[in-house]
């Protein structure tokens, strides 16, 4: 496709144990043996696994991320929850914000940029998702939703440069559905028009698996991928990077 930089973000979901990090020796091997400069693998494990998986990822390529964290960087009484700093001490330098799967549980676009805010505090990357459900892509809403959690989520955040956008249409998570390469590189190309000065990283998540990568590849304004199911089998996540550089 292309030699420029992308990024591949395991998402794990609320799956694996101790045992599954194991099957990650064979992507540790991968990027070992290839020229990592042009990706960057970042796996987003469990909260319960980020502690172990860092220390295994210690002298490799990979990296490690959350999934998601309280919007105090404070201590506090919040039974059940971790904060950004909880997450940073123990080895994650990414989290995953505004995951569809969180605001259909809840979370809204103003609890995201309290999130956003603390993450950024205690110097943890984004990786804030945004996207349309499907009756919104019927009415043809798709750009007013990406604009709405866009100018909310990031209210009042100068530095923006640090913070990577997955563009992630709901109706596209576990469904094996991907939107079509026009609506794709349209949906893309707006959320990086709404940066004047540094656009960010824009990714595309949605059943990304080693067929349709093929596809993907093609939408050369894509800079990487957040991927759920498919990050689970190493084999296909390997392959879903190679066929990215073919
Ligand atoms: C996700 O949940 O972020 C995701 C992209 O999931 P999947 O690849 O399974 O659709």
């Amino acid at each position: 496709m292309t030699n420029k930089y992308m990024y591949f973000i395991a998402n794990w979901k609320m799956f694996g144990d101790l045992r599954t990090l194991n099957s990650l020796d064979s992507v540790i091997k991968f990027s070992k043996n290839n020229k990592i400069s042009k990706f960057r693998i970042i796996y987003c494990p469990p909260s319960t696994l980020i502690r172990p998986l860092s220390k295994r990822l210690k002298k490799t390529n990979l990296e490690v991320g959350a999934q998601n964290c309280h919007e105090s960087e404070n201590y506090g009484a919040f039974t059940g929850h971790v904060n950004s700093k909880m997450l940073k001490n123990v080895g994650a330098k990414y989290v995953i914000l505004g995951h569809s799967e969180n605001r259909q549980s809840g979370e809204t676009d103003k609890l995201i940029n309290l999130k956003i805010k603390s993450a950024i505090k205690s110097n943890l990357k984004v990786i804030f998702c945004i996207g349309e459900t499907l009756s919104e892509k019927r009415k043809k809403l798709t750009n007013k939703v990406l604009a709405k959690q866009i100018n909310n989520g990031l209210s009042s955040i100068k530095d923006t440069s640090d913070i990577i956008i997955a563009y992630e249409p709901v109706w596209s998570i576990g469904t094996g559905l991907i939107p079509k390469s026009k609506d794709l590189l349209n949906s893309i190309s707006y959320i990086k028009s709404k940066f004047r000065r540094k656009v960010p990283k824009v990714l595309y998540g949605g059943s990304v698996n080693n067929k349709n990568i093929t596809e993907l590849k093609d939408i050369n304004i894509i800079d990487g991928f957040l991927i759920g199911g498919a990050s689970q089998n190493s084999k296909k996540f390997i392959d879903i990077i190679k066929k990215t550089f073919n």
